[in-house]
């Protein structure tokens, strides 16, 4: 799989990031000819879509769609892979990018691996499954879920004893136990940011009380408890597997709040929660579900409808803000409520079996740390322009999906194929500068 960077050294566009915006850019700039290398820092490509249940607001299942693009990715002729490789520099040269990537130890040869899963079954050692939000279990070696692509397995030194099972069994002898990081310096003409984002620490409102209780979760993991091959096959709460007859949405645990760093709304919570709880409804029927809310932010293209259907599903929704969050003895969380509705003081207890936090979405990678693009102000990655909302502050460096700010799926699609449509103009017009341009 490294053929074509190694030999060369250069490839036409260097994508960082194999999520939903990374690979619909990649396949965008191959389908015209461009040869492109995706370098994804986990073990396989998805991004967050492949660990989500159904997606708002057509309740598609979400891998069902994500699925077909990772292997449309993968077979496609222009474009390399590189998983378990990490961006962590980009340099601006005369003519292109100087990008510096670290690929990340798995312990397992890529070219020898063939995915049979001999040494995952042989394997003793269980640890947690990070794929399922550390909620199910999976083995020391092993490939990293069902559907990962690449299928290749990736041992894990912190669970592994060193048995040396793996080894014995693997009919490739693909196991290499002293694999060390490794660094590359690949030339790309362009660089598409496709970084994505990451969630802020259920801890950070001490308030509600996260560290307490395995039934405050995230509404990651709420999507693993949701989908069909999830860690435990349906909605059990964690902390001693009851099925929850009560469970609380709480809205803006980590956004639109400036005291904790992220004053903006982070714009799919509203979403992705009466999402939940109308997959919720349908697991659970008798179960009451409750979504505590600011305001509903229904920005999209049916979204308005989706959750007026909630609402008609039975689905509470309460205007006001979770002071703080109780864990008691039997495992239930007792909601200090303020119902703005019914004026400023009115705080309630209401116990709950499950809460899900709304956390915040932050940056998952500072690129202005490594390469010299303009953050904005809330941390993501900045335009150059209002009328290029794809294009960074450095030429040839572009930037797609949520790496640019908060988004859902629809936008973050649309923004790759822009991104894909700038970068091939942009290499366009190199080409056509004079050499002297050049130095
Ligand atoms: C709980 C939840 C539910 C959601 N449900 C929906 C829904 O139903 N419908 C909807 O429209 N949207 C939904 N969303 C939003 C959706 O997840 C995003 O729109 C989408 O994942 C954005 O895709 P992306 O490729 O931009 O980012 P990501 O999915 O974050 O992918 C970015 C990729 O880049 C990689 N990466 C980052 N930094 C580096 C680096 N330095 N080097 C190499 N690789 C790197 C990451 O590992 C990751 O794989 C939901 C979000 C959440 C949190």
């Amino acid at each position: 799989m490294l053929r074509l960077a190694a030999d060369s050294g250069r490839v036409d566009v260097l994508v960082v990031g194999g999520g939903i915006a990374g690979l619909q850019a990649a396949l965008d700039l191959a389908d015209q000819g461009l040869k492109v290398l995706i370098c994804e820092q986990q073990a396989s490509i998805g991004g967050h879509m492949i660990e989500l249940s159904k997606v708002f607001p057509t309740l598609d299942c979400a891998s069902c769609i994500t699925t077909p693009k990772m292997s449309a990715a993968a077979h496609h002729p222009n474009i390399e892979i590189l998983t378990s490789t990490v961006v962590d520099g980009i340099e601006p040269l005369h003519a292109g990018h100087r990008v510096r990537v670290t690929r990340r130890p798995t312990y397992v040869n890529n070219d020898k691996c063939i995915g049979c899963r001999l040494c995952e079954y042989a394997c003793d050692t269980e640890c947690v499954d990070p794929f399922d939000a550390s909620l199910g279990a999976t083995r020391a070696i092993a490939v990293p879920f069902t559907n990962a692509i690449p299928q290749k397995a990736v041992l894990n030194p912190d669970a592994c004893g060193t048995c040396g099972t793996c080894a014995r069994v693997c009919p490739t002898g693909a196991i290499e136990f002293d694999q060390q990081p490794e660094t590359l310096e690949i030339e790309a003409g362009a660089v598409v940011l496709a970084s994505g984002f990451a969630l802020n620490a259920m801890t950070v409102k001490p308030q509600y009380n996260a560290a307490r209780s395995r039934n405050i979760i995230s509404a990651l993991t709420m999507e693993r408890l949701l989908a069909p091959h999830g860690p435990y096959g349906r909605v059990l709460r964690p902390s001693d597997g009851k099925i929850p007859g009560s469970i609380a949405f709480v809205q803006c645990a980590g956004s639109r709040d400036a005291s904790i760093g992220v004053p903006y709304c982070s714009r799919v919570c509203c979403m992705y929660a009466i999402k939940q709880a109308m997959l919720l409804s349908g697991a659970l029927p008798i179960a009451d579900i409750t979504i505590y809310f600011m305001d509903i932010r229904a920005f999209g293209k049916g979204y308005e409808s989706f959750y007026q259907n909630a609402k008609a599903m039975g689905i509470n929704f309460v205007r006001g803000k979770v002071a703080r969050i109780v864990p008691a003895e039997d495992g239930d969380l007792l909601l200090h409520v303020e119902r703005t509705e019914e004026g400023i003081g009115a705080i309630e207890p209401v116990r709950h079996d499950l809460v899900v936090l709304a956390q915040g979405m932050i940056p998952e990678w500072h690129a202005e740390a490594c390469t010299p693009v303009h953050p904005g102000p809330d941390g993501f990655v900045a335009a150059s322009s209002l009328t290029s909302p794809t294009a960074t502050s450095v030429p040839g460096i572009f930037v797609a999906g949520a790496a640019a700010g908060p988004k859902d799926i629809v936008d973050t699609i649309a923004e790759a194929g822009a991104a894909a449509m700038q970068v091939t103009r942009w290499l366009r017009q190199e080409q056509q500068r004079p050499v002297e341009a050049l130095v």
